[in-house]
């Protein structure tokens, strides 16, 4: 859409181990070249758990897979007394193009408000890393039709402080909490009407210019069979794909939707 490139990004949550995860990924890349996938058209990338990382980049640059590497989560700090969190400079040095901040089941379970999704967005940009910035309303927001207004605050609080080119390059993905996990896909209608909202944010607090350059994804119970629909509206730029990632054959299908 409008000169962007697609971005299909596969997060894994906690699920498989180092060694489970080099049989995956192999497969995907195996699938991918089967099916003569331009990276330069639609980009792939895989979220591992921090533990896989080592192994996945690896095997990506010792056998030049051209699949992009990510890590789901950073420290909002770059080193120090900072028991069991993981630093963007880490990630940085083992190839990690990309870096989840503010998924809804951190925020959830972790208590991460927007003050601290703020902290590590600007601690992966410190780091040469692409955040990808998640949103998303929970179920009784939805239902009460203020679902614009919830991500637009998030957003909008998320980037205090981020410089204008900077944001040209983030990424930000539009995940319904009711949509994630759940089976319940939100309707090409649904992500439309969020990425677009956030992408008018976006030209509000800094420019036209700058939001036609971010990429905006849909996130929640995304399959190869809504893949398609979902990708064919003007301001979605790609998707982020939880359980279906788990799986070479359908992650592959989902990053083939214009096949
Ligand atoms: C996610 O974890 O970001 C996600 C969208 O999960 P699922 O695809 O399983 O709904």
């Amino acid at each position: 859409p409008a000169g962007r490139t697609p971005l299909i990004a596969g997060n894994w949550k906690m699920n498989l181990d180092h060694q489970q995860a080099t049989v995956l990924v192999q497969k995907l890349d195996w699938t991918l070249k089967d099916k003569k996938h331009d990276h330069g058209e639609t980009e792939v990338a895989v979220l591992p758990p921090y533990t896989d990382l080592r192994s996945v980049q690896t095997l990506i640059d010792g056998d030049k897979l051209p699949l992009k590497l990510g890590a789901q989560d950073l420290s909002p700090h770059d080193a120090g007394a900072y028991t069991g969190d993981v630093s963007g400079v880490f990630l940085a040095k083992l190839g990690c193009a990309y870096v989840l901040v503010g998924h809804s089941e951190r925020r959830e379970v972790h208590g991460e408000t927007d003050e601290i999704v703020n902290s590590k967005v600007q601690a992966a940009i410190r780091n040469g890393l692409t955040p990808i910035l998640c949103v998303g309303e929970p179920l009784e927001v939805r239902t009460e039709g203020r679902q614009v207004e919830h991500i637009v605050a998030q957003l909008t609080a998320d980037l205090a402080g981020v410089r204008a080119e900077d944001v040209a390059k983030l990424v930000v993905a539009y995940e319904p909490i009711w949509a994630i996990g759940t089976g319940e896909v939100a309707t090409p209608d649904d992500a439309q009407e969020a990425c677009g909202a956030l992408r008018n944010t976006v030209a509000e607090l800094y420019s036209g210019d700058v939001a036609d350059q971010v990429r905006f994804l849909y996130g929640g119970s995304v399959k190869s069979g809504n893949v398609a629909s979902i990708m064919a509206r003007d301001d979605v730029d790609g998707a982020l794909v939880g359980g279906a990632s788990l799986d070479a054959g359908e992650f592959a299908a989902i990053c083939r939707y214009k096949a």
